[in-house]
């Protein structure tokens, strides 16, 4: 997909102009195996194609921090890798400080993996403590599954996975390569462990979920259903965004009580 918003093919004057409207969108992703039909960057190119989109809608420069998220559950299977959490963090307080020095006070994350969540909200944490932004985090693979929860399973290279990488570029899925993956509700059964909210456990190895690498059904959807549904996602990120700026704004301490 091409877009005249990622920051790095812009000139510096254009740049200059875009970042001093106030926003800037950062995206967050990985590089992992899934599967023969998927490419390893599929959480990256989920991220940056929703992020994209938004990019339209609110006319803000995207930035792709790093292809490579925190992945380490994945490193049995060649190809696929990871960051240290701390390495993450430190990419966003560091590329922060200067979209700050831009002009940029409210930064859009768009994240597309669930090994990422914990350092993003570090991140993000360290980021307001450090520099003069509010950051808002898009779970946007969270998003398409609540959005589209019969149609848009939470599995792992399955049909939610499959449609943003049909939506960003149909050539980067190779359905024929499709060799069976893990049963469906066992992988379910599997991931529902470690999506627990009250106890649960930390994920050391993705084999603990499926032992083929993923489960789910990539081939239920197609090009055009695709683009819908992540365009779809990319408007309620800009909804929610808006809702959230809003009600802070209401709920701002008075500027006596700041300087206590
Ligand atoms: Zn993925």
């Amino acid at each position: 997909m091409d877009s005249k918003w990622m920051l790095a093919e812009m000139t510096q004057p254009a740049a200059e102009t875009a970042l001093g409207k106030g926003t800037a969108i950062l995206v967050t992703g990985s590089v992992e195996q899934h599967g023969g039909h998927l490419p390893l960057g599929t959480d990256a190119i989920a991220a940056l194609t929703i992020a994209l989109r938004v990019a339209e809608r609110i006319e803000a420069p995207v930035l792709p921090l790093s292809p490579v998220g925190v992945a380490p559950y994945h490193l049995p299977w060649a190809g696929s890798l990871t960051l240290r959490p701390e390495t993450l963090i430190a990419l966003m307080v560091d590329v922060c400080g200067g979209l700050a020095a831009a002009g940029v006070r409210r930064i859009l994350v768009v994240n597309w993996h669930e090994g990422n969540t914990p350092s993003v909200r570090l991140g993000a944490d360290e980021m307001q403590r450090q520099h003069p932004v509010r950051v808002i985090v898009a779970e946007s693979h969270v998003i398409t599954n609540s959005l589209y929860p019969d149609e848009m399973e939470f599995t792992h290279a399955g049909a939610m996975e499959t449609a943003a990488v049909l939506a960003h570029d149909p050539g980067l899925v190779d359905i024929d390569q499709l060799t069976g993956g893990d049963p469906v509700n066992e992988g379910t059964k599997g991931h529902a462990l470690f999506r627990r909210r009250d106890v649960f456990p930390v994920m050391k190895d993705f084999r603990e979920v499926a032992g083929t690498g993923w489960y789910g059904s990539p081939d239920s959807v197609n090009e055009a259903r695709a683009r819908e549904i992540i365009e779809e996602v990319a408007d309620h990120i800009v909804t929610s965004m808006d809702e959230i700026s809003t009600a802070l704004v209401d709920r701002q301490p008075e500027p006596e009580e700041e300087e206590r």
